[in-house]
């Protein structure tokens, strides 16, 4: 994320988003929790479902809750908006995808499995309006799961990420999270990336604050995650690590390397020359040449991947007429 592309004006206060992947049983009672919180909140709203592809009933569930009778039903068939994807595309894709369509000032991003608590959703929008952040982030600070799958791997992650981003969390795995629409608009996501926008974020300086919210179990159906996640959600790291910090700049990082590399193995190469031709030494047969020749052509190698990078990112920002800065506003 690097600029604002996107500047159309919000025309509701809240849209929640919620990501569904068969979650059919959990649907039935979560959604009318969270509209229990909002009508008490009283602000115009609207509830975006991404069905993610779900092979349950999930699709079917949510069109029977639009279309009760009750209270409920006529309050849903105006606020609730089901969004089919053709096929299994992510939790990252769903939340990419309820970003492009709200239409709220406050994007507000939820576990549709009902482990996030909406009850916490008015203390996050309050310190969100108060404190003018641009992104409020749960932080399931009592995590219902178990220790060693879950808990353990999402601790060492986390450090990980506040050391390597400089975004100090200690819960970015927590899909509740409330983000300013700006923000929401503006964030291109890939791969695992949407626990790294706030890192993301971070790049054009933007406000980000925490809370400690409520962690509740998973009532129906089971988790789509397993330990494969945590290798995925490394590499997303250096991937982040790499776009916050080397982005405009890829030759600083792999010129680095380059000439680290080029000139160890120029100064083997050296010293094996020297050898030659003052001992007499017979050279050829050294592992130590070897390594001169390896180490010499990876770094010509990063030298050349350093300038691609270089025009590449030339390309990136003026295809695209990016700015390399951004303006939080302008009075
Ligand atoms: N989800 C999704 N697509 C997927 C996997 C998960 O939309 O491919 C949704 C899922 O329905 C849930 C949320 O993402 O609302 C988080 O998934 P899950 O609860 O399985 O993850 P966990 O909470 O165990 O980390
Ligand atoms: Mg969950």
């Amino acid at each position: 994320m690097q600029s604002l592309k996107y500047t159309a004006q919000p025309e509701l206060d809240i849209s929640i988003v919620l990501p569904v992947y068969n979650e059919a049983g959990n649907l039935k009672i979560f959604i009318p929790e969270i509209v229990h919180v909002l009508q008490i909140l009283g602000r115009p709203y609207e509830i975006i479902a991404i069905d993610d592809g779900s092979t349950d009933d999930s699709v079917a569930t949510l069109r029977a809750l639009k279309q009760q009778t009750s209270e409920m039903g006529s309050e849903l068939q105006q606020c609730l908006r089901i969004v089919r994807f053709r096929r299994n595309f992510g939790q990252t894709a769903a939340f990419a995808a309820g970003f492009d369509l709200a239409r709220g000032t406050y994007v507000i991003t939820m576990d549709a499995d009902g482990q996030n608590d909406p009850a916490d959703i008015p203390a996050m929008l309050q310190l969100m309006e108060e404190g003018e952040y641009d992104i409020v982030s749960g932080w399931r600070h009592e995590r219902k799961e178990p220790f060693l799958s879950r808990r353990l791997p999402s601790m060492l992650a986390n450090r990980m990420i506040a050391k390597s981003t400089g975004v100090v969390l200690h819960d970015y795995g927590c899909s509740l999270k409330i983000y300013h629409w700006q923000v929401a608009k503006n964030v291109n996501l890939y791969g695992e990336l949407h626990r790294f926008i706030p890192a993301l974020a971070s790049g054009i300086g933007i406000r980000v604050a925490e809370v400690p919210v409520n962690d509740r179990p998973r009532r129906y159906g089971k988790s789509k995650y397993n330990l494969s996640r945590s290798v995925r959600v490394l590499l997303d790291l250096l991937t982040v690590f790499f776009l916050l910090n080397y982005l405009a700049r890829p030759m600083q990082l792999f010129g680095l390397a380059g000439l680290l590399s080029g000139g160890l193995g120029g100064a083997l190469g050296l010293y094996l020359t020297l050898l030659k031709l003052f001992m007499g030494a017979d050279i050829g047969t050294r592992p130590l040449l070897w390594l001169a020749v390896l180490l010499i052509i990876i770094g010509v190698q990063f030298l050349m991947m350093g300038l691609l990078g270089e025009m590449l990112v030339r390309t990136y920002y003026e295809v695209q007429d990016k700015p390399v800065y951004a303006v939080r506003a302008e009075e």
